[in-house]
């Protein structure tokens, strides 16, 4: 049995790795302050025996001494576009970098392997297409995504820093967008945001003019590629895209919603963020090659399961939408 620390437990991938960790038989430490993390989320593990649940601020260094922590998946930040570009801008740099520190010295100190939830936003506005580990990415260092960019960014290099100087394991996987149960309904990314107006019947925002186009990858998928990656060979570090290469355009994505969930919602049209990446899609072949991995759900059978969580949580952002 392997202890397993997960810092942003909580939140919507977080959550669905303690679940998946809880029922392969592993005693999960789960970490979050819950700024952007739901404990309902972990509803369903918080009271087995194997998972426990510290409520903390991985800014702030984290000592467990009580148990030995084989493994450490370091995925606490807020990820979605109006909470880092919002009031959580400054925390959302802090979480990246000094949580990042944290949580490595934490694994020195232990001998874990420790892998980082890195992001596609690594690339920024990309310019080359498909996007592949080795392109260095372009990233607006002063614009409203930077905070969390730049903030992925330099954790990546402390990572790769503490495995050359100290001798770290790590392993750093980049996340393309992921889409599934546990997403909050109101953390206003494109999936939830459609699904739930769609369901409310309110309008459906698309922001520009829906051309831009992005790769979803559905949870599970994304889930069994982290798990893989973690316990791939030693002193594989990566970094290795995760995701899933259906490229579709934003209003492709309001048109498949529309046609699932009918209902008299109508579709408006409003102004592009800054800095908001015109195309986006993964080349996984690192992935294939070295994990063994591909996604295997798309993206309409994905959208019926994402639709079919949300009903059950109607009650819950109509009152806030
Ligand atoms: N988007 C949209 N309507 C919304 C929310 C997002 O058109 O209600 C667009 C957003 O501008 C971006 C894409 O959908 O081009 C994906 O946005 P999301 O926030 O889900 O993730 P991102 O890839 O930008 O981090």
């Amino acid at each position: 049995m392997k202890t397993i620390l997960v810092t942003g437990g909580t939140g919507f991938l977080g959550s669905n790795l303690c679940i998946r960790l809880i029922n392969e038989g592993n005693r999960v430490i789960c970490v979050d302050n819950n700024y952007t993390g739901r404990m309902s989320n972990v509803e369903s593990i918080l009271h087995h025996p194997n998972f426990r649940f510290i409520e903390h601020d991985i800014c702030e260094l984290l000592d467990v001494n009580d148990e030995k922590i084989d493994q450490i998946y370091n995925m606490a930040c807020p990820a979605s576009p109006p909470a880092y570009q919002g009031s959580y801008s400054i925390k959302t740099t802090k979480t990246c970098v000094f949580g990042a520190i944290n949580m490595l010295e934490l694994a020195k100190k232990h001998g874990a392997t420790i892998l980082q939830t890195s992001t596609s936003e690594v690339y920024g506005e990309p310019l080359v297409h498909p996007q592949v580990e080795s392109y260095r990415g372009n990233v607006n260092p002063d614009g409203i995504r930077a905070c969390y960019d730049e903030g992925k960014r330099c954790a990546e290099s402390l990572f790769f820093d503490y495995h050359r100087h100290e001798g770290v394991d790590i392993k750093v996987i980049r996340i393309f967008n992921t889409y599934g149960p546990n997403m909050d309904p109101n953390d206003g990314r494109v999936v939830s945001n459609f699904i739930c107006q769609a369901l409310s019947g309110q309008d459906i925002t698309i922001y520009g003019d829906g051309h831009q186009t992005r790769s979803f990858c559905y949870v599970d998928d994304l889930i069994e590629a982290m798990i893989r990656m973690m316990n791939s060979e030693k002193g594989f570090t990566g970094p290795v895209n995760t995701g899933n290469p259906g490229e579709f355009t934003i209003k492709e994505l309001a048109e498949m919603v529309v046609e699932k969930i009918g209902g008299t919602s109508k579709v408006v049209y409003k102004d592009l963020p800054s800095d908001d990446p015109t195309q986006r899609r993964p080349d996984i072949t690192l992935a294939k090659t070295k994990l063994g991995w591909e996604p295997k759900i798309k993206l309409g059978e994905g959208l019926d399961k994402t639709i079919a969580y949300f009903k059950t949580q109607i009650n819950k952002f109509k009152k806030a939408m």
